[in-house]
């Protein structure tokens, strides 16, 4: 079995109202059935025209609690609120459940490779956004594939940030393992395999986080697709299940 991972180059600098989808077809010399296209937050934020100025954010009472606990801006801390269903962690940074239900740093507001002086919010609908691309592109080639919206997350437990899945098109994001057998014949009980975020990390190794202007990577040879609706909310653990975000509850109404 092989992968081929391939950049798509030549995008320009996004700008609100961009057709990302017409940029990717227009860039990539062929697209087979059962491609998957992974797509930066970044550019599908950018073409959304999801930029702000943290001098436009009035912070409330709540932002300035937080902020002076973080040091942080309380324009910004009241972004992040705006962005926020739930906030596990205030200082030093801020963990919070962001609208759509994936738990990150700051909502997922970034200020790289973003012009100056701006920041930018991810997607509230990622997997929608995803299907658009996706059927955008589907409809000029004629082939079935797939799509992940990915950004760049910190881990807990180590050092250093990786991409991963924050929004999805016609792909099976877990691979199940569950009742397959091991090398010797054991059974099988807990592996789920992340796809998604695996292959939003593949992908990553190409994007990089810096200057290098590809926003889109085309990743070929895995027989993930779909044409099932498929939503990353899946990919979320309930609350109830989640002993790491009890935990952070718990520490948190202690204070
Ligand atoms: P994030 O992980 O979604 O927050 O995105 P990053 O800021 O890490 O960018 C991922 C990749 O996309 C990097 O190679 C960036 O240089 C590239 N990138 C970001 N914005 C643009 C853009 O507007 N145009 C192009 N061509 N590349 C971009
Ligand atoms: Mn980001
Ligand atoms: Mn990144």
């Amino acid at each position: 079995m092989s992968l081929i991972l391939k950049a798509v180059e030549n995008i320009p600098l996004i700008k609100k109202g961009d057709d990302i989808a017409e940029m990717i077809y227009q860039n990539t010399p062929e697209i087979a059935d059962k491609d998957i296209i992974v797509i930066a937050s970044t550019v599908v934020s950018k073409s959304l025209g999801l930029t702000f100025r943290e001098e436009e954010i009035v912070p409330s009472a709540e932002a300035e609690r937080i902020a002076a606990l973080n040091g942080k801006n309380p324009r910004f801390v009241q972004a992040v609120l705006d962005e926020s269903l739930e906030v596990f962690t205030e200082t030093p940074f801020m963990l919070v459940r962001n609208k759509n239900g994936h738990v990150c740093i700051n909502a997922g507001i970034d200020a790289s490779n973003v012009g100056n002086g701006l920041l930018l919010k991810l997607p509230e609908m990622p997997d929608k956004h995803a299907a658009a691309i996706g059927k955008s592109i589907e409809r000029k080639t004629g082939k079935k594939i797939s799509v992940i919206i990915t950004d760049t997350n910190g881990r807990a437990f180590k050092d250093g940030q990786t991409n991963v899945a924050v929004g999805l098109y016609n792909i099976k994001a877990i691979r199940p393992w569950i009742g397959e057998k091991d090398l010797y014949g054991k059974i099988l009980e807990i592996s789920e395999e992340a796809v998604a975020d695996e292959i939003a990390g593949a992908a990553n190794l190409i994007m990089g986080e810096g200057g290098g202007g590809v926003p889109a990577v085309i990743v070929r040879g895995l027989d993930l697709y779909t044409d099932e609706t498929v939503s990353i909310a899946d990919m979320y653990r309930n609350e109830e299940k989640d002993v790491i975000v009890r935990s952070l509850l718990k520490l948190k109404n202690e204070k």
